[in-house]
């Protein structure tokens, strides 16, 4: 199966939409914050990014859902700072401000194509919103050398869906986590009060793009959508609120990635909300009501103590090494 991004390669495409991508960032609405500030001329809106890309490492991840990691590994991209920033984010070492590197478009297609190499399944671009012209510049630039494997857009599901149009072709596989089915919670966990209305929309152009189903070969995914949702602890009605959105407004034939790893960060510890990990009863009535729901392709998982929040400031941030 051909990845999409390569006919938009032969046809120029990919090189244009770089370029919309980029236009886009003079006066920048790349996400629903449509901060409005010229990041080309170095301004900088609520992600702290400026015309670069901050990319803080590039690896063989084995801890994806398994059609994405499969057995080599989804060859993941951790790009620096996110648009969104939840309060309790696992990857707020990288999220919550630009850690890592300034690459241009060669560096980064040097790196896909090295974790092609490597044997990795896909490249997996974690929360690329910010970074999408210099992205969508590097995968052409992949392109024309020889990358087949097929692209996964890693996001944190608060995405403007008119620039989600734009990848259209560029994403094989999309991973969106859809994190709140109601605002206050968005409100009080991400400083954003209109999460539902951009998710939603974001994520029926997804499916528009590449169905509700997964295509697999081998056991490994090639195209189609997993939705992630990490359960918050104390906040079972959100999750519920969020599986009744995805019923209403997409289809219960999209596959869940039903998440029980959340674990306080440092900032959280003893926080009266936040300051625990959730229950089995708590994930265990989110994933029954899904299965109620009709919801037929689930990735669950254990509840268990032992899930370890990855550690930036290492030089191996997963227990994996
Ligand atoms: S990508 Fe950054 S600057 Fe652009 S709208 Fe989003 S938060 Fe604002």
């Amino acid at each position: 199966m051909k990845p999409g991004y390569q006919r938009l390669y032969e046809q120029g495409i990919l090189n244009e939409r770089a370029g919309t991508l980029a236009r886009l960032m003079r006066d920048c609405t790349l996400c629903p914050r449509k901060c409005r500030v010229d990041r080309l001329s170095g301004e900088r809106g609520f992600c702290g990014l400026g015309g670069s890309v901050i990319l803080n490492r590039g690896l063989p991840h084995h801890g994806e859902e398994p059609p994405i990691s499969g057995s080599r590994g989804a060859g993941t991209i951790f790009f620096s700072s996110c648009n969104l920033r939840c309060s309790y984010c696992q990857n707020y070492q990288i999220s919550h401000r630009a850690k890592g590197r300034v690459v241009d478009s060669k560096d980064l297609s040097g790196l896909m194509l090295s974790l092609q190499e490597r044997g990795c399944h896909n490249i997996d671009a974690v929360t690329a919103t910010p970074h999408l012209a210099g992205f969508s510049e590097a995968l052409d630039d992949a392109c024309g050398k020889g990358l087949t494997i097929p692209i996964v857009y890693n996001s944190s599901g608060y995405e403007n869906p008119e620039v989600v149009m734009l990848l259209d072709g560029m994403v094989d596989l999309y991973l969106p986590d859809f994190k709140y089915g109601n605002d206050n919670d968005a409100r009080l966990f991400s400083s954003v009060g209109d999460y539902c209305s951009f998710a939603v929309p974001a994520l029926k152009e997804m499916v528009r793009q590449v169905g509700d189903s997964l295509d697999m070969v081998d056991g490994i995914a090639r195209r189609g959508i997993i939705v992630r949702h990490l359960i918050l602890p104390g906040r079972v009605e959100n999750s519920l609120q969020v599986l009744r959105l995805i019923k209403r407004n997409i289809s219960t034939s999209v596959s869940l990635s039903i998440m029980s790893q959340y674990t306080p960060i440092p900032a959280l510890e003893g926080h009266p909300l936040m300051g625990r990990r959730i229950t089995e009863e708590e994930y265990e009535r989110v994933v029954n009501e899904a299965l109620d729901m009709g919801f037929d392709t689930i990735f669950a998982q254990e509840v268990s103590d032992n899930h370890m929040a990855p550690d930036f400031d290492r030089d191996t941030p997963f227990l994996w090494g």
